[in-house]
This record gives structure tokens, C-alpha cells and sequence, in this order.
């Protein structure tokens, strides 16, 4: 068991009208707050000690609290690789009580993407993910899923190159399993002030945690959500993914179509094709019909190979005859393209703690 993280307020938990109702209770007058943003979430600083910019009373307020009561994110950079096309890179973070996590930059023409992890491990144990192979460890508090952003920001900008511009939470974890902290996250993320990402160019997976889905359908989230399916009957499912014994496929759905209703957004269902298992024909229509009148994508992914799951990915040419019924099913449809497998980044491989490898 690793040890409980210790509890001290990080300003990166915060969003900017926190920050400026803590300033206020400590007597600051609120125009500080712009410029203690600032620092966090623009200048990506790591440490607020030597900032010019910052008028005596919000200095003041620095020396005394940073450090005592009052922390920052700085999450430790202990790994970094890129895969041979220099497309991916993949970072691996120690958080404050040791626990490391995995971040993953992934580069496209003009734009960047950075796939975040919610949590050090996974409760949900599908059998082909790495993470889920790992078992569930701890939460990430909102900080710690913020400042996998600021370090992304912080290479590129080392590199010299453009900031994110989308944000995918399909690492480590299960989103709608911690899902106070990974709105809150959003909402620092997407805060006007801040980082300012827009809030359509973020996607939150799910396995299918079905009262997270409905929560996030009532209360209107802003954010793409995507669903990993894998399977269109409750058996085929269950042998992959084992929560889908407590929420069954009509149940997922069902809320799939309240999100859909709610919003007007499409979903976008993910489904990891697996050699002779589930990208046959036959499945390709079962998905089309179970499917049909929703407003969905599908998200075709190769499995990618992980040390703990014997199954092996699909070939091109069935890749291409499962897409081809969908698409003819009237289903958009997608085969995305792998990546990072080379480093372990690819989608599933992600698992802390040993080397770049598998
Ligand atoms: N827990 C969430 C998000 C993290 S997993 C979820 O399951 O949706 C992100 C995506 O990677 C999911 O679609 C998952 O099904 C997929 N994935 C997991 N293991 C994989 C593997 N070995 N190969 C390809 N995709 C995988
Ligand atoms: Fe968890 Fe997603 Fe991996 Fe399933 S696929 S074990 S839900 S991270």
C-alpha cells in the first residue's frame, strides 16, 4: 500500500474565484488574484517566491502561506519519451506521496492533444488495459489533473511549439469514478481567466459508470463524452468489461440517450478491436442495430498489446470490414490511428512504475 497523500490546501485545486475568496478571507484586497492566476496558470511558475509582478501584500501573503498551509501542484517529470515518429510523448509524473501517473502529448498537424489520467490505477479491471491490470490505487485530486496539464504546457513551450489545444481524459482511471475532482479540474481548465481550453475540445471517457453518465446529463456538462463499449451483447461485454454485470448495456444506453437528449451532442462509443473476439461481421451489425436513431461516432481502436492480456489486435483489412458496415449502417465511424505503442503510450498501455516498455 503506498502511504495516504497528505492533505494541504494546493492553489491548484482552486479556480480563480476560490483563489480570490481565500486571498479575501486572509485580507487581500481581490485584485490580486489576477495576478496570482497569472503566475499559476499562464506563466506556469512552480514556485510564486521571486515574482515581480506581485505587489507587497500578495508577497507577503506568499512568504507565509506557500509552503506551510498553502501548496502547488509541481508534480516531478521522472521519465520522458518519445516515440520514433517524435508524434507521441509520453511523460511520467511523481506525485507528492511517491505515486506516479502517466501523461501523454500526442502532436497532429497544427495541434496538440494531451491525454490526462483521473487516478493512480483502476477499479474497473477491464481484462486488455494495463491500467486495469494494475488494480485502483488512489484518486488524483483536482490539482494533481490540472498540473499534468501545466507540464504539458511547460514542454511544449520548451519546444517551442503551440500550446494544447485538446484535452482527452482516457489515461490512467476511470473519470466518472472520481468525478467531483475531474469537474472540478474542467473548471479550472476551462476558466476564462486561466487556461482558458474550450470546453468542446475536451472529451471525458467512460467505461460506462452509468450514475456518472446520468449526472453528467443533468447537470449539462460542457464537455464531448465518450463511452467504451467493446461489446454489443451483456455476455460478450461482461467478459471484457466486468462492470458491465452492475450496469448492463440497456441501462449504459439509456443514459447515453438522456446525455444525448440533454445536451444535443453526439456520443462517441470507443470500442478496442480485438482479433476473433469482437471484430467479425456479425458483431459490426449487432453494434449498427443496437445503435441505430442515437447520435454516435464510433471510435474504432487496435488493441494495443499489454503484458497482462493474451488477446491479440485486429488486422487492417478486418479493421476496415467493421468500419465499412457501420458506415453503410448509416453509423459514423472512424478507425483511429495508433499511437506511441513503440513507448508504451498508446491507449490501455499506460502503467506506472516500470520502465518504458510494456
Ligand atoms: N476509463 C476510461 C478512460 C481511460 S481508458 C475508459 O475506459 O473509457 C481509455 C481508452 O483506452 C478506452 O476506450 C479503453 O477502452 C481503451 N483501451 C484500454 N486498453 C486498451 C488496449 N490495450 N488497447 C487499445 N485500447 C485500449
Ligand atoms: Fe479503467 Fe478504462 Fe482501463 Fe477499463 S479501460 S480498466 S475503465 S482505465
Amino acid at each position: 500500500m503506498s502511504p495516504a497523500p497528505v492533505h494541504c490546501l494546493s492553489l491548484h485545486d482552486l479556480t480563480s474565484a476560490e483563489v480570490q475568496e481565500r486571498l479575501v478571507a486572509d485580507g487581500l484586497r481581490p485584485a490580486h488574484t489576477r495576478a496570482l492566476w497569472r503566475a499559476l496558470h499562464a506563466d506556469l511558475e512552480t514556485d510564486l517566491g521571486g515574482r515581480e509582478d506581485f505587489l507587497p501584500p500578495l508577497r507577503r501573503w506568499v512568504a507565509e502561506h506557500v509552503g506551510r498551509d498553502v501548496t502547488l501542484d509541481n508534480p516531478a517529470l521522472t521519465l520522458g519519451v518519445s516515440s520514433t515518429d517524435g508524434l507521441t510523448h509520453k511523460m511520467l509524473l511523481r506525485l507528492g506521496d511517491g505515486q506516479e501517473i502517466e501523461t501523454v502529448i500526442m502532436g497532429y498537424p497544427g495541434r496538440f492533444t494531451a491525454c490526462l489520467s483521473t487516478q493512480a490505477g483502476c477499479a474497473m479491471g477491464c481484462v486488455f488495459c494495463a491500467t486495469g491490470q494494475m488494480g485502483f490505487v488512489r484518486h488524483l485530486r483536482p490539482g494533481e489533473i490540472v498540473s499534468q496539464v501545466l507540464q504539458a504546457q511547460r514542454q511544449l513551450r520548451s519546444r517551442g511549439e503551440p500550446g494544447l489545444r485538446n484535452l482527452v481524459l482516457m489515461g490512467m482511471g476511470e473519470p466518472l469514478h472520481n468525478y467531483d475532482a475531474v469537474m472540478q479540474a474542467l473548471r479550472i481548465l476551462t476558466d476564462p481567466r486561466g487556461p482558458h481550453l474550450g470546453p468542446s475540445r475536451i472529451t471525458v471517457s467512460t467505461v460506462g459508470v452509468v450514475p456518472g453518465i446520468r449526472r453528467f446529463a443533468a447537470e449539462k456538462q460542457p464537455y464531448n463524452l465518450a463511452v467504451s463499449l467493446h461489446a454489443a451483447t451483456d455476455a460478450e461485454r461482461e467478459a471484457l468489461v466486468p462492470i458491465n454485470r452492475r450496469w448492463p448495456l440497456a441501462e449504459l444506453l439509456d443514459a447515453c440517450r438522456e446525455y444525448s437528449v440533454s445536451t444535443g451532442r453526439r456520443v462517441l462509443f470507443g470500442w478496442t478491436l480485438i482479433a476473433g473476439c469482437n471484430d467479425t461481421p456479425e458483431q459490426a451489425r449487432q453494434v449498427a442495430a443496437l445503435l441505430r436513431g442515437m447520435a454516435a461516432h464510433v471510435n474504432l481502436i487496435p488493441l494495443n498489446p499489454t503484458s497482462g492480456y493474451g488477446g491479440r489486435t485486429t488486422d487492417l483489412a478486418a479493421a476496415g470490414q467493421f468500419r465499412a458496415i457501420l458506415q453503410e449502417a448509416g453509423l459514423p465511424c472512424t478507425v483511429r490511428q495508433r499511437r506511441g505503442v513503440d513507448v508504451a503510450a498508446g491507449c490501455g498501455q499506460l502503467r506506472a512504475g516500470g520502465p518504458p516498455g510494456l
